[in-house]
């Protein structure tokens, strides 16, 4: 495995596995790697992609009151993990590499990206976008890769690269849960046990969702009361959103239309606030 810290060594390294006939599939993530970005790199290998995965914690989608300063990085671990998953390349530029003093180009998509998270955390999209085309200018993969554990960054990339026709291919991968159900994300670390066992209740409500659809209620309405009933039980959460939406779109539905939608939350542990989404 290569490790990369400039975007010329970058570049170079992404025209020779070009140039050796493979389909390059980049990874962005905010490093702090685990199952989660795993499962994605075996998705990529499993077609014979070469797979570029970029650790670099951005600071243009962390808002001045978000966690950018504690957000957990452990950049020798990612190199172990990286190297048992046979990366490719694992690159890991600095923010002065990416985004030197005087950077002034941001990319924004104006719509998937306004509900949901996009209300209070307004820099997120637009600096995930911004990111992530730069990175794709620097590697120019076939593949783009992305988990659904982030739907709506999911339906803001796919709705950016159809705007400005990206030549990429955009390849999801199914949402990691821990085996009690619990989403795997870098910031669960955050979380002591007590509060991991209060936000299981997260989990346990949208398996209720998915247990009313399949008996056949339809109402938005209804099963978002019974998900905010369940939490409303837990003392240390506190609901940012709870949202039943298309996934194209991300527009509130009144309706649920089985496959088609999703039920998306935000919200808090204490100070700790994470998402989760199930497919209804
Ligand atoms: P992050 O490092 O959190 O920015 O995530 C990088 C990529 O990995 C994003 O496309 C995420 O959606 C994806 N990802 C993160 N956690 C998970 C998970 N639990 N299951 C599937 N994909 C995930």
């Amino acid at each position: 495995m290569q490790k990369i810290e400039t975007i010329t060594a970058m570049r170079v390294a992404a025209a020779e596995l070009r140039a050796s006939g493979r389909r390059v599939a980049l990874l962005p993530t905010l490093g702090a790697l685990h199952a989660g970005h795993a499962s994605l790199i075996r998705l990529a290998q499993a077609r014979g992609d070469a797979v570029v995965v970029s650790a670099f914690v951005n600071p243009l989608q962390f808002g001045p009151s978000e966690d950018y300063a504690k957000y957990p990085r452990t950049p020798s671990a990612d190199v172990a993990f990286a190297e048992r998953e046979k990366v490719d390349v694992l690159f890991t530029p600095t923010a002065e590499e990416m985004f030197p003093k005087g950077f002034s180009t941001q990319l924004m998509e104006d719509y998937v990206s306004k509900p949901l998270c996009g209300v209070v955390r307004t820099a997120l999209f637009r600096g995930t976008l911004t990111c992530w085309l730069k990175l794709m200018n620097i590697i120019q993969p076939a593949v783009l890769l992305m988990g659904e554990k982030d739907v709506q960054q999911v339906a803001v990339v796919r709705k950016a690269a159809q705007d400005l026709a990206l030549p990429v291919e955009i390849l999801v991968g199914p949402m990691v849960r821990d085996a009690d159900g619990f989403a795997v994300s870098a910031r669960n670390t955050y979380l002591s046990p007590a509060h991991r066992e209060e936000a299981l209740a997260v989990y346990r409500s949208l398996c209720r969702a998915k247990e009313m659809v399949y008996s056949g209620v339809k109402s938005a309405d209804r099963i978002v009361a019974e998900v905010t009933h369940i939490l409303a039980e837990k003392r240390r959460l506190r609901v940012i959103y709870i949202l039943l939406v298309n996934r194209e779109t991300m527009e509130a539905v009144r309706e649920v239309v089985p496959g088609q939608h999703l039920l998306a939350i935000s919200y808090w542990v204490d100070e700790v606030r994470l998402t989760d989404n199930f497919s209804l």
